[in-house]
């Protein structure tokens, strides 16, 4: 059989509007819901919510084999409100260890509890050049020192306040999303691109008019840059697991921002060596550029679900993005390759 083909032009459309939906872990419930309403269109899918907030969509189909599940995260890096200072400005806490050089001078918004939202920057608290000279390449960018400027009249802590900013307020860098020569630059392509690979795959499928050969489970998890994203929600007839997420590019990795990678091994261990062996073979039956790949600093929403106690095969496959966790890129080439994986593993 021959897969059917890509809409590219959805697929970028989507992830670009995706990737401008604000979402820090355990503020993502708008980029949920986004990827929920897109994905109400295709009446194949019954969709669900755990009590955490992640959304799951059902394929059925009639078959004799147990059901299978994929899954990628919509959460992103981000922080919130730690302290209000004397100035006004904001001392933030980070959400899943965004290093604060990458975000230095990045504009934001501040979600207040009430609905509102405040414009600001993120600065170090010796910006000034002229006040501060060299000093300001010499102090330390942590979280002793990185503030948040709002694009508000405040000098005092009262002021900000009455903005009705207050502590545990979600803040949200700006993702800078551009699309040039087939590049996708922005930051959180970890793991929204992944998600629009997933939902370009099912757009081809129905569009072509085809099903699943077994009934899948697609997993849109809201905690995965944390660490439990898909710990539970997996319903327990799955018997195979795919985790759609990123693949690390730069020195040493295999991986490149035009293929698809399988990652072997990571932070939490070797995945199962069955199922990556039928992605393997699904790969190179489609000619679909792929790499096989193994990342130090990362762990995945799939070894969540097995901490957890979660009985599945387990495989990892994902685009390469380069500087992840950083300002980030991808390129169409790997987006096409993965989504391509995920329709083979879905339909052959
Ligand atoms: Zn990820």
């Amino acid at each position: 059989m021959s897969l059917p083909a890509i809409n590219q032009e959805y697929l970028v459309d989507f992830l670009v509007k995706l990737l401008n939906v604000t979402s820090p872990t355990g503020f993502a419930e708008p980029a949920i819901a986004f990827v929920e309403k897109e994905l109400s269109q295709f009446k194949q899918l019954e969709l669900s919510r755990t009590r955490k907030g992640a959304l799951v969509a059902k394929w059925n189909v009639e078959s004799d084999q147990p059901p299978v599940a994929l899954t990628a995260h919509v959460d992103t890096l981000g922080a919130v409100v730690k302290e209000i200072k004397s100035n006004g400005r904001l001392k933030l806490s980070r959400i899943g260890g965004i290093q604060w050089p990458t975000v230095e001078t990045e504009g934001v918004w501040v979600f207040t509890s009430n609905g509102e939202k405040v414009r600001g920057s993120v600065l170090i608290d010796t910006a000034s050049g002229h006040v501060h000279g060299a000093a300001g390449s010499e102090t330390p960018r942590n979280d002793e020192h990185m503030e948040v400027r709002l694009d508000a009249r405040t000098t005092s802590e009262k002021e900000t306040r009455e903005l009705g900013i207050n502590i545990g307020d979600c803040v949200a860098f700006d993702p800078r999303v551009e699309v040039t020569n087939g590049f996708v630059r922005s930051r959180f392509l970890d793991d929204k691109a992944c998600v629009a690979n997933i939902v370009a795959a099912i757009k081809s499928i129905a569009d072509a008019g085809l099903s699943p050969v077994r009934s899948a489970y697609f997993f849109i998890s809201n905690y995965e840059e944390v660490g439990h994203g898909a710990a539970a929600g997996i319903p327990s007839d799955v018997a195979e697991l795919v985790t759609v997420d990123m693949a690390v590019v730069g020195k040493g990795q295999e991986s490149d921002e035009f293929s698809a990678t399988l990652c072997v091994k990571d932070g939490g261990g070797p995945y199962h060596f069955g199922l990556n062996n039928k992605m393997r073979a699904l790969a190179e039956k489609h000619n679909i550029p792929y790499k096989t790949d193994v990342y130090v600093f990362y762990g995945s929403d799939g070894e969540a679900f097995w901490h957890a106690g979660g009985d599945v095969a387990l495989a990892l496959i994902g685009p390469g993005i380069d500087a992840s966790h950083n300002y980030e890129r991808a390129h169409m080439d790997g987006l096409v390759a993965t989504t391509n994986w995920i329709m083979a593993y879905l339909l052959d």
